[in-house]
C-alpha cells in the first residue's frame, strides 16, 4: 500500500521525527553550517546569523489568549531566542483561504503587529497568496526570522566557563552535561489545552488560557544573569517530547521530579477527564532552561521577578547515571518518559 501523510507526521513526536529524519535530511541535509538542519536545533546558525522558519497552520484562527498571527510571530521569535540570539527581523508569508473573511485578516495582521511591538522586532519582507476553499482552515502563516549575537550571549557564556568547560558559541541542545540543573519558566499544557477547548467547544468549567507570548526579551534578561548551557520552547510534543531531545542530543539522561512540574490545577483536571498527558501538550510561551548548578537559584529567582516567569520551578538535572529521561513520581516511584508518538492536540500550531 502507498504511504501517505497522516495527521501525525505533524504533531511533533516521534513520527514526525521519523519523517524528518528520513525524508527532509535524506534530501536536504549536508549543508557546512555551523548549526546546520542535522541538528534539529530550534533554529539553524550560518555565518553567525541565526536562521529559522516556522509555518503556523493552527486551527481554529482565533481561541482564548491568542491567534495566528500572535503565534507565528512569537513562534518564530522564541526559537531565534532559545539559541542565545538577538532576532533582528522577521518575514511573513501569508496562504489565505478563498472566503476568509477581510475582518479576520485585519484582525490577524493587527495582532501580529502588536506582537512585533512586543518582542521590539520588524516583519520586513513577506509574500501572499491564496488558495482555493477546502481544508486551510481559513489561512497558514509562514513566518522567517534571523537572529545575532550579542552582549548578553557572551556574558552567559563568560559565566559559564567560569563553572565547567563549554566549547561552542551558542546556547543548542546538545550542551547539557552530567550535574546541570533544568529549570521550566511556568505551567505546562495551557496552550494546547486552550486550543483543544476552541476546535471541540469544551467548557472546562473555567477559562484556560494559551500562553501564546514572544520571550526574546525575558530570555535576555537570563542571559545576562548567566550560566545558562540549553534553552529550548516546549512546542508541540511538550516537556516529554523536549527532554527526549535534549537527552538523545547531549547523550545524558535526564531526571525529573514530578511535584516540582508546575500544571494549573484546571489544565490537570482536564486532561484527566479527557485522557491526555499534560506533559505531552504543547506549550508556545515556556522555555525550558539547561543551567549550571552555581547559577540555578540565581537564574530562579530573576525568572520568578517577571510576569512570564512568575511560576517557574527548577524541575530536574542531567544525569550520567542512565540514558533515558526518567520521572521520580509523587509517591517516589520511577517511571521511563518516552518521547510521545505525537501531541495529543492536532494543529495547535
Ligand atoms: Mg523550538
Amino acid at each position: 500500500m502507498m504511504e501517505r501523510i497522516t495527521m501525525a507526521h505533524g504533531a511533533g513526536g516521534t513520527v514526525m521525527a521519523d519523517l524528518v529524519k528520513k525524508h527532509v535530511l535524506k534530501h536536504l541535509g549536508g549543508s557546512a553550517a555551523e548549526v546546520p538542519l542535522e541538528a534539529l536545533d530550534d533554529s539553524a546558525v550560518i555565518n553567525d546569523i541565526v536562521l529559522k522558519s516556522d509555518s503556523h497552520a493552527v486551527k481554529p484562527l482565533f481561541f482564548s489568549g491568542g491567534d495566528i498571527g500572535r503565534l507565528a510571530v512569537a513562534g518564530t521569535i522564541n526559537d531565534i531566542a532559545v539559541m542565545g540570539a538577538e532576532p533582528v527581523a522577521l518575514t511573513s508569508g501569508l496562504v489565505l483561504e478563498e472566503g476568509l473573511p477581510i475582518a479576520d485578516l485585519d484582525r490577524i495582521l493587527e495582532s501580529m503587529a502588536e506582537t512585533c511591538r512586543e518582542a521590539g522586532v520588524h516583519i520586513i519582507t513577506g509574500d501572499t497568496k491564496v488558495v482555493e476553499k477546502g481544508g486551510l482552515g481559513g489561512c497558514v502563516i509562514n513566518t522567517s526570522g534571523i537572529g545575532r549575537r550579542n552582549d548578553a550571549l557572551e556574558r552567559n557564556i563568560v559565566e559559564v566557563k567560569k563553572h565547567r568547560s563549554f566549547n561552542t558559541r551558542w546556547i543548542l541542545d546538545s550542551n547539557l552535561k552530567p550535574g546541570d540543573k533544568i529549570i521550566v519558566s511556568g505551567t505546562l499544557g495551557d496552550h494546547g489545552l486552550a486550543v483543544l477547548s476552541a476546535q471541540e467547544g469544551y467548557n472546562f468549567g473555567s477559562q484556560i488560557m494559551s500562553d501564546v507570548t514572544p520571550l526574546n526579551n525575558l530570555i535576555m534578561r537570563l542571559l545576562n544573569v548567566g550560566g545558562i548551557v540549553a534553552m529550548k520552547d516546549p512546542t508541540r510534543g511538550g516537556l516529554s517530547n523536549a527532554l527526549n531531545e535534549w537527552s538523545e542530543k547531549s547523550k545524558v539522561g535526564i531526571l525529573l521530579h514530578e511535584e516540582k512540574i508546575p500544571v494549573r490545577g484546571d489544565v490537570r483536571a482536564a486532561c484527566e477527564m479527557l485522557g491526555i498527558d499534560p506533559l505531552e501538550v504543547g506549550n508556545e510561551g515556556k522555555v525550558l532552561i539547561g543551567v549550571v548548578p552555581e547559577k540555578v537559584e540565581e537564574i530562579l529567582t530573576s525568572l520568578k521577578e517577571t510576569k512570564e516567569g512568575k511560576d517557574a520551578q527548577i524541575i530536574g538535572e542531567a544525569t550520567e547515571d542512565f540514558s533515558e529521561v526518567v520521572l521520580e513520581t509523587v509517591v517516589g516511584g520511577k517511571r521511563i518518559l518516552a518521547p510521545p508518538i505525537g501531541d495529543p492536540v492536532p494543529r495547535i500550531c
